[in-house]
């Protein structure tokens, strides 16, 4: 058991040190979340031992725990401080939103399957996550429950264009990161509200995500 959690740890460490550090992750607070968090408990039993490989892997449902290093690239975009407040769209795993934790004061995620809802908040308990709030419901609307703005939003599904509740939700100064595009590809777009009337959209590069199903996507 220890000689397993030891050799984890071993490929967290290299998997920062090649695969995020050399595509310019290097926000100290991301690097340390992804050093501290544990991808191996987000991944299925029988695929484990690829936890830390380079790339997305299926979690059930047809879905997927992303690629480490676009999970990193997303999260870096936002540029949250300690005490930023993010809304995630997507929880699938819990593993961003456990990297989330690491860097913000509050996370508040939102999934769209319940399994896969009611399995992270497990895994996020075990762990002693206390600051995330899952709830079910249909991302593409933002946060479901009461009315809320946030200092980031990250979407870790594709949409067909940027839903208006986000542009709604997002703090002025705030940055929304979200793939858009077709199903079969997207571009990775980070906006800025620099004012109500202001988004400034700043291209990251091809992804190709799961797509973002609901009543403002597809
Ligand atoms: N962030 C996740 C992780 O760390 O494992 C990976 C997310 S996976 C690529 C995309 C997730 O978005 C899936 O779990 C899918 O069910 C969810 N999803 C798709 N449409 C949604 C919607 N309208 N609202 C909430 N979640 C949605």
């Amino acid at each position: 058991m220890f000689k397993e959690k030891n050799n984890f740890a071993k490929k967290r460490e290299k998997m920062v040190k090649k695969q995020l550090k050399p595509r310019g992750i290097d926000d100290e607070n991301v690097i340390r979340a992804f050093k501290e968090v544990p991808r191996e408990k987000f991944v299925p039993d029988h695929l484990k031992e690829y936890s830390y490989q380079d790339g997305p892997l299926p979690i059930g449902d047809n879905q997927t725990i992303s690629q480490p290093y676009i999970v990193a690239e997303m999260v870096q975009a936002l540029q949250l401080t300690r005490e930023g407040v993010v809304l995630e769209i997507g929880t699938g795993s819990g593993y961003e939103a456990a990297i989330l934790s690491k860097i913000a004061e509050h996370v508040y995620s939102v999934e769209r399957i319940q399994s896969l809802a009611d399995k992270a908040k497990m895994i996020l308990d075990e762990l002693n996550y206390q600051n995330i709030t899952i709830e079910i419901g249909d991302g593409s609307l933002g946060w479901p429950v009461g009315d809320k703005v946030f200092d980031g939003i990250i979407v870790s599904a594709s949409a067909p264009k940027i839903p208006e509740s986000y542009k709604n939700q997002l703090k002025i100064g705030g940055n929304l990161v979200i793939p858009v595009g077709s199903k079969a590809s997207q571009t990775l777009y980070k906006v800025k509200k620099n004012s109500i009337e202001n988004l400034e959209k700043i291209n990251l590069g091809y992804v190709r995500f799961v797509p973002l199903i609901g009543e403002q996507a597809w």
